[in-house]
């Protein structure tokens, strides 16, 4: 299922907002932090965010090879990262960590792009979750449509109530971990492809045009 992936020498230039490398270092050499503590097993990072848990799935702070392991902790220089809320019309193109780690920074625009817009609640998104975001935008090399990313308990209970089959009650979505996106030009059987190579956990996809992505446990569903 989840595997590492080579890191890319150069990430593709999508859309404006690039530092120049020097810009770029110097800004990251002060924003960039462990957001993860590293285990002491791996040398990687664990994943440490929210979770929401139902028996039987993965307890939060399980390091999950493929996305927290070894394979981002040998990543390295800079990351980069094009969405675009679909919302909203913001975007976000900009480096987002240094090898394995976040730039505060980015995470806080990232959080802020992909939150609730029906209320205009945030809550930190999962940097795992950008990770995987970033591992298939190096696949499709355009930017990536971010259709709901954070959703306030309150707004998922009214989508809950208004699709009970469609929208989970309980969904990762509520604790920053799930996002729906699209690519234009890419059909929903490749995007859910992708999020799966790319170490997602849950992937739903949509014949309506999107993919769900979220870093709980390995899962498959079509909407
Ligand atoms: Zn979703």
């Amino acid at each position: 299922m989840t595997r590492p992936i080579a890191r890319r020498a150069a990430l593709a230039t999508l859309a404006g907002g690039v530092l120049s490398t020097a810009a770029a270092s110097s800004a990251l050499a002060q924003q960039a932090v462990l957001l993860y503590p590293r285990s002491a097993g791996t040398g990687g990072p664990r994943i440490v965010g929210p979770g929401f848990v139902r028996p039987g799935m993965v307890q939060p702070g399980v390091v999950r090879p493929g996305i927290a392991g070894p394979g981002v902790t040998g990543q390295m220089g800079y990351r980069r990262l094009t969405v675009v809320s679909a919302n909203t019309g913001e975007t976000f193109s900009d480096v987002f960590a240094l090898g394995n780690r976040p730039s505060v920074i980015a995470m806080a625009r990232l959080s802020r792009l992909m939150r609730d817009h029906h209320n205009g609640a945030t809550k930190p998104i999962d940097p795992a979750l950008i990770e995987i975001l970033a591992r298939i935008q190096t696949k499709v090399l355009r930017p990536i449509q971010i259709l709901s990313g954070y959703r306030s308990p309150e707004t998922n209970y009214k989508m809950y109530l208004a699709d009970p089959v469609g929208v989970a009650e309980h969904s990762f979505h509520t604790s920053g971990r799930a996002v729906d996106i699209t690519v234009a030009g890419a059909s929903m059987e490749v995007l859910g492809k992708l999020a799966r190579q790319c170490g997602a956990g849950g992937v739903g996809t949509y014949a309506s045009g999107f993919i769900h992505i979220d870093t709980g446990p390995v899962r498959e569903w079509v909407g």
